[in-house]
């Protein structure tokens, strides 16, 4: 009898709050450990519990930097877990970076709530602080792409180029199970076959078991060649009105992506110049580390010739970089036209958060949404068209215009998913996880007319055996 399952706790049928736990005969390993993001009240108390004893972890995979994937291990090694924690070393060195802005975040935001809303004493508390996350850092054992490790006797893994985000990786699992074995692959997320800073995704073979996100499952993206022209029009309305351009972005990737964008149009003349300011110190350290080991990583070839030739593809004259909150707060009372690149992408906490305030309800000025907004967000209610938002809890109208451009996405869409999960073909069964359940619906019928078998979508809490 098998003692291998798999318990999904987290990014089924939503996306976010990625948490998977492999139970095999020598222990518990888990997949991520991911911070769920929607409205204040559902995601605290959802981030407030695991579903398992954190204690009985042995050991975590971490597939990449982003919060949704690592943003409760600060929790997770407060509340018991004393396990090894492994990633590639891009994502080592950028998790340090998140996790200590989610610590300050998570103060800051809980302490501005309380402040404002102390007349009718609702206050919050932060999900976890600094100290919390230093606790989970201290467990980091970065580890090569391609490389084995075990992370569990009987378990033998490697991380492979999952061309999402600057260090993210497929985890390839050799499991034990008494006299068998099997493999068992992980994608975190998917990158794009064509992105635009990072290499295609590696494409793992002798899979049994698949567990796959399935974010834009059903949709295709714009080509990324059209993201250029796009901005530029942006740019030239912003110039033309004198108004401010605020872009949520996450720190990670979609930042610097847009900048390099900027880079490529600014030099080649193909938009008028307009003061950039990137207002987020974790956007800002974490551009430094793309600019610092460019060479390091797996990066795309026609990224890397563009680097090479412009020097500086994240640096021009016209980007100021801003990590002061003085700074930060002086771009209120500064005049447009500017673009104002500030995270969080989804509009969930930080700076962003104030630049809305201030601008969303002037019709001169644009929000420009570039990134995926899950259900629940405040992003995603600007991009509904919500004529009245609520920011810190208190009522804003929305008179700016709100653009939406998907093409940024650092995920693989419907086509990207199902060609790699036809080039990966997993001889007993796939798992749709990261997707919301019209994207998993999507793409199971797109799977399934492939001759895919055994694609099921997990439920929260559900657990399968693996035999
Ligand atoms: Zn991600």
């Amino acid at each position: 009898m098998s003692k291998t399952s798999i318990s999904f706790y987290g990014a089924a049928g939503e996306v976010t709050g990625s948490r998977h736990l492999l139970q095999t005969e020598n222990g518990s390993l888990l997949l991520d450990c991911g911070m769920f993001q929607g409205h204040r009240s559902d995601a605290q108390k959802k981030n407030r519990e695991f579903s398992f004893p954190p204690a009985s972890v042995d050991a975590v995979l971490l597939s990449h930097a982003h919060i949704d994937h690592c943003g409760l291990l600060p929790s997770l090694y407060r509340d018991g877990c004393d396990g090894p924690l492994y990633a590639t070393r891009g994502t080592a060195e950028i998790t340090g970076i998140m996790l200590a802005d989610s610590a300050r975040l998570q103060v800051g935001d809980a302490q501005f709530f309380n402040k404002i809303h102390a007349a009718e004493k609702l206050t919050i508390e932060p999900l976890y602080d600094e100290e919390d996350a230093k606790r989970a850092l201290a467990h980091l054992r970065p580890v090569d792409y391609d490389s084995a490790f075990e992370p569990l006797p009987g378990v033998t893994a490697r991380f492979l180029n999952a061309g999402h985000v600057m260090g993210s990786a497929i985890s390839q699992l050799d499991i034990r199970d008494g006299e068998k074995s099997l493999r068992l692959v992980y994608t975190g997320d998917l990158g794009r076959q064509e992105g635009l800073l990072m290499e295609t995704p590696s494409v793992p073979a002798g899979v049994d078991y698949l567990v796959v996100e399935s974010t834009y499952g059903g949709r295709t993206h714009e080509k990324l060649a059209d993201a250029a022209e796009k901005l530029a029009e942006v740019i030239k309305r912003a110039i033309r009105n004198n108004g401010k351009v605020v872009i949520p972005s996450f720190a990670l990737e979609r930042t610097q992506e847009i900048v390099f964008i900027l880079d490529r149009l600014f030099r080649d003349g193909l938009a008028p110049e307009i003061p950039v300011y990137v207002d987020s110190p974790m956007a800002v350290s974490l551009t430094e580390i793309f600019h610092k080991r460019r060479d390091d990583f797996s990066f795309d070839d026609k990224f890397l010739a563009y680097a090479k030739m412009d020097g500086d593809p994240f640096g021009f004259d016209y980007i100021h970089y801003v990590r002061a909150k003085e700074e930060s707060q002086a771009l209120n009372n500064r005049k447009g036209p500017m673009l104002i690149i500030s995270a969080s992408g989804m509009c969930e906490g930080g700076r962003v958060l104030h630049h809305l305030r201030n601008n969303i309800g002037d019709s001169e000025n644009i929000v420009l949404l570039v990134g995926y907004q899950a259900q629940g967000t405040l992003g995603r209610r600007l991009q509904e068209g919500q004529k009245k938002v609520k920011i810190f809890g208190l009522e804003h109208e929305v008179a700016a215009s709100i653009e939406t451009m998907h093409v940024f996405s650092s995920h693989a869409d419907n086509g990207d998913l199902v060609a790699f999960v036809k080039a990966v073909n997993p001889a007993r069964g796939v798992f749709l996880v990261h997707g919301e359940p019209e994207a998993r619906a999507a793409l199971t019928a797109a799977l399934t007319a492939e001759g895919i078998k055994n694609v099921r979508s997990p439920a929260m809490g559900e657990t399968f055996d693996l035999d």
